[in-house]
């Protein structure tokens, strides 16, 4: 079935609340580009950082398509497309995913043995998956025996670092705001899990790691857990400070490196993923650790493609109420 001559796609004309969310239905594609695929959408993960498009943390050209990942239907193929053809099921990261059809260029898609892994837990783990399992091995290339932190550990990343940094043999120490999540985290794999609401997260890994540290920190929280992560940091430790949650990390003086060496990446996934053969092999990796049963998905919530149910996921994943991931159903 050719791409209809408008569809719906969730847009910002200009940023703020939730309310500058819209579905526009009046929505085209761009010509097919020789390299580019066009997609008709079955699922899109909702990600922190559509959050951070509608607020203007992260500044956009507007109007802005939103959605970063999801899975469905290749509908065309650019001339010059060699990987995929219509027909094949696909996931795929790129601006739009929340939309009845979308187009991106082909290096940004992988194809799917739906007998394997389906369209459904393709949308639900593909950029939480790549982010936890590319930042484990690039970001911080964990080792047996290394301690690890990893904040959030009941949110979507933090869920998948958890599981995936005790599957490398890490000791993983987990912090959570509810002693629900803390439970979760440690039904996957975490060995502690400190309730940071009501503990003193320092003295705690103070005392797990006997004074050592932690090697690898792995922080989507942000400005608040920021300071914490150079005092408990081990000799030569690694700080991944990913993500914003809780707020932008402000300015700091390179000098607090020095006292005990440590290494401070700031990544994006991207950087990680930017080549069709990057995306292929850390995606296979990454579906053959499900396949195996070495990554289990946990979704938070299926939400419908309909304005109010939209803006309730963003709602929902800024809400700290939220484990695992939150997929939206966009079409059949
Ligand atoms: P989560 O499901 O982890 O949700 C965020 C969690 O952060 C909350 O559930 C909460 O867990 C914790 N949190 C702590 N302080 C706050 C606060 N002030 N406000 C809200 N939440 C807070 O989200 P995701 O898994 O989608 O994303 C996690 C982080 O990873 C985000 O910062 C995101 O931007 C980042 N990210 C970065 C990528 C990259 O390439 N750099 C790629 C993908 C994600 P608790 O209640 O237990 O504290």
């Amino acid at each position: 079935m050719p791409v209809p001559e408008t569809f719906n796609r969730l847009r910002i004309f200009e940023t703020g609340n939730l309310d500058k969310l819209v579905i526009d239905s009046n929505s085209t594609l761009d010509s097919l580009g020789p390299h580019a695929i066009n997609i008709k959408v079955s699922y899109a993960g909702i990600n922190y950082i559509d959050t951070y498009f509608r607020s203007g943390l992260y500044p956009v050209s507007l109007p802005f398509n939103l959605g970063q990942e999801g899975s469905g239907t290749v509908v065309d193929v650019g001339s010059q497309v060699t990987r995929f053809k219509p027909g094949q099921s696909v996931a795929f990261y790129s601006n739009g995913s929340l939309s009845e059809y979308t187009q991106v260029e082909e290096s940004k898609a992988v194809a799917l043995d739906t007998k394997n892994v389906s369209e459904f837990d393709a949308a639900t783990v593909l950029l939480q998956g790549l982010t936890a399992w590319t930042f484990l091995k690039e970001a911080h290339n964990v080792k047996k025996g290394d301690k690890v932190l990893v904040h959030a550990a009941a949110g979507g990343v933090g869920l998948i670092l958890v599981q995936l940094a005790k599957y490398l043999g890490a000791i993983v120490i987990g912090t959570t705001s509810t002693a629900e999540k803390a439970q979760l985290a440690k039904a996957n794999g975490a060995d502690h899990v400190i309730l940071y609401t009501e503990e003193n997260v320092a003295e705690r890994i103070n005392e797990i790691t006997n004074g050592e540290g932690i090697d690898g920190n792995f922080d989507g929280v942000g400005k608040d857990t920021f300071d914490l992560a150079f005092q408990v940091a081990a000799r030569r430790g690694t700080i991944v400070s990913f993500g914003n949650a809780s707020g932008a990390v402000p300015p700091f003086s390179i000098l607090q490196l020095t006292p005990k060496n440590i290494k401070l990446l700031r990544p994006s996934v991207m950087n990680y993923i930017a080549t069709a053969e990057e995306l292929d092999r850390y995606s296979a990796e990454l579906f053959d650790l499900i396949e195996r049963g070495v990554l289990k998905i946990h979704r938070h919530g299926v939400y419908s493609f309909d304005i109010d149910s939209l803006k309730q996921a963003q709602a929902d994943i800024t809400s700290r109420a939220t484990t695992g991931k939150l997929v939206v159903k966009v079409s059949d």
